[in-house]
């Protein structure tokens, strides 16, 4: 039987990688439908290529012209617009396994219509878990769903944890692997000074612009630990962060008995994917195999979060219990655009999101209103903050 995929954010960079595997096993996969924001003529090519039943944009003017070309070239895909008709496309009994691969808040109400249908979901989109957490979960659970990880990290998890069996109490703690980012060595001084570009020149990964500047800030791996928390049910103080430079461990499991699981492989994100798309089967990726004889060695250090505030604060709104989560998230997406369109330095990052964790007004419940207006009013915090520090600029 042909596993049928609704790929949410396909022109991304984990959308390639997604496709990447697709393209491999045409006897496995059937694409469903496609989504993008802003790169319409690569959804174009990609419909070209995959013909999918339906594609989405968030544009109408957009929607008509890929319309038209997609008619043109004889192909009935069915263009669709708007954060709704992503919404009920999730929620649509005409497809199997949901692909989670829009960047930020902007994919949390359809991953979560998906998770209310039942789907199996490939999780990329760790924005909409670390906003919304116990409600996720709890609407995954509700809707009798299946999350597997595509956060490389989290999949490495995922898979060393097959290795106690289902005996969670066999559990001790998580070590997620970060690599440090383009600045692990640099001093603080020298960080107000670095450029988008410089930001976004990951050592080892090749992602998307937001994605590597939260790498840069270390605030990714906060999310991730946010992440872990949600997606495998273990208190904060039982998940540690390492920087490990090679990214070749992708992350570990301690068992009660001190025995260490890790996941290793070369830093390509086609693994993940492979693994999500076939499991519990494995299949072939495409991945260089990872030769451990040309290793020069693996090595681990404690995160520094004096250089890297970003990463503590994260770990503070988790030990406060995560309420404040959805702030931290919005602010850091409104600084983190406004670093990469230059209205802000980089040490800027942290200041705004500090900040307006400082000055939120947190919810007494976490219904997804509540989620919803916290996302807003951080965002109006965040966008004044970023004004201040763009004057001190
Ligand atoms: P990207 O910027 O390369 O792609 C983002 C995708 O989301 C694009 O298809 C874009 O069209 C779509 N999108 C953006 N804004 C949208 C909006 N408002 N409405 C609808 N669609 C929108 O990002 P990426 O690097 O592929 O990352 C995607 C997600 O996966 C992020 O949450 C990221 O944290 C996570 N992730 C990425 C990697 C990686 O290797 N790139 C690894 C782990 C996790
Ligand atoms: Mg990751």
């Amino acid at each position: 039987m042909l596993q049928r995929l609704l790929v949410l954010g396909s022109t991304g960079s984990v959308g390639d990688s997604i496709l990447d595997v697709v393209a491999r096993h045409p006897d496995r996969f059937l694409v469903h439908g496609l989504s993008a924001h802003r790169r319409v003529d690569k959804l174009y090519q990609q419909c070209l290529r995959f013909r999918p039943a339906i594609a989405l944009v968030t544009e109408p003017q957009h929607a008509i012209e890929l319309q038209a070309h997609l008619l043109a070239a004889g192909l009935a895909t069915e263009v669709l617009c708007g954060e709704d008709a992503l919404c009920e496309a999730a929620r649509a009994c005409d497809y199997d396994t949901l692909v989670a691969a829009i960047v930020g808040a902007a994919g949390l109400l359809p991953t979560l219509g998906a998770a209310q249908a039942g789907k199996k979901i490939l999780l990329a989109n760790k924005e909409a878990l670390v906003m919304s957490g116990a409600l996720f979960m709890d609407t995954v659970a509700q809707g009798n769903a299946t999350v597997i990880p595509l956060d490389s990290e989290h999949n490495a998890i995922f898979q060393c944890l097959q290795g106690c069996a289902g005996d969670r109490d066999g559990v001790e703690r998580l070590i997620l692997t970060a690599s440090g980012g383009p600045f692990r060595t640099r001093s603080l001084e020298s960080l107000a000074g670095v450029t988008p570009d410089q930001a976004c020149a990951h050592p080892n990964w090749s992602m998307g612009r937001k994605i590597s500047v939260d790498c840069a800030t270390l605030m990714n791996k906060g999310l991730e630990v946010i992440e872990a928390h949600w997606l495998f049910n273990l208190p904060a103080q039982r998940i540690q962060a390492l920087i490990h430079p090679q990214s070749v461990v992708h992350s570990m499991v301690v068992m009660r008995d001190q025995s260490v699981l890790a996941q290793l492989g070369n830093p390509d994100m086609r693994m993940p994917v492979a693994h999500a798309l076939a499991y519990p089967q494995r299949i072939e990726s495409g991945v260089e195999p990872l030769d451990l004889t040309r290793l020069a060695g693996l090595t681990f250090e404690h995160p520094d979060v004096q250089r890297f505030p970003c990463l503590g604060l994260a770990l503070q709104v988790l030990a406060e219990g995560g309420q404040a989560s959805a702030a931290l998230n919005a602010a850091n997406e409104v600084a983190v655009e406004a670093f990469l369109g230059r209205r802000i330095r980089f040490t800027h990052i942290a200041q705004v999101v500090e900040q307006t964790l400082q000055r939120i007004d947190l919810p007494g419940h976490a219904g997804l209103e509540a989620i919803l207006g916290l996302d807003h009013q951080a965002r109006q915090l965040a966008r004044e903050q970023v004004r201040v520090c763009g004057a001190q600029a």
